[in-house]
C-alpha cells in the first residue's frame, strides 16, 4: 500500500469544541490569559487553568500505558475528543503502550484494528475506483 495524502487540518470551530477552552477565573470571573506553556492564567488571582489538550496531555505523562478507557476515566474527557488529538497529531501515545494498535499502512496510533480512518478510506476509494475500472496505478 502507499502514502494516502494528508488529512486536512481541523476547522478551527472543530478545534475549540474538542479543546473545550477556560474562558474566565472560577473564583475572580475575569478573563483567563493564554500562556505559552498551554495553560490559561487568572491575572488576579493566579490561578492556573487547562484545556482538554493540556489535560490529556497530563494525564499520560503520568500514565504512559492508560488505554483509552482509562484515559476517559482518569480525565473526564470524551472518547471522542482523545480520538480527535489523536487523530490530528496533538498527542502522542507512547510507542510502549499496548492498549493502541499502529496502523498497518502509514504507522499512526489508532485505537484499535488495522488501518486508521484516513488510510482506510483512502484505500477503500482506490479498490472502488478500481472495480469501477478507472484504473489509477500510478
Ligand atoms: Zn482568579
Ligand atoms: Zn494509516
Amino acid at each position: 500500500m502507499d502514502q494516502a495524502p494528508k488529512k486536512p487540518k481541523p476547522s478551527g470551530r472543530e478545534l475549540q469544541r474538542h479543546l473545550n477552552t477556560p474562558l474566565e477565573c472560577k473564583v475572580c470571573h475575569v478573563m483567563l490569559n493564554r500562556r505559552r506553556d498551554g495553560y490559561y492564567q487568572c491575572p488576579s488571582c493566579n490561578g492556573l487553568y487547562k484545556d482538554n489538550l493540556m489535560i490529556a496531555k497530563e494525564y499520560l505523562m503520568n500514565n504512559p500505558d492508560a488505554s483509552i478507557e482509562e484515559i476517559v476515566e482518569g480525565t473526564n474527557i470524551p472518547e471522542e475528543t482523545l480520538i480527535f488529538f489523536i487523530d490530528n497529531d496533538m498527542i502522542t501515545i507512547p510507542d510502549t503502550n499496548k492498549n493502541f494498535s499502529v496502523c498497518k499502512n502509514c504507522g499512526r496510533i489508532i485505537i484499535a484494528g488495522r488501518y486508521c480512518n484516513n488510510c482506510a478510506i483512502y484505500t477503500f476509494n482506490r479498490l472502488q475506483k478500481i472495480i469501477n475500472g478507472e484504473h489509477d496505478f500510478d
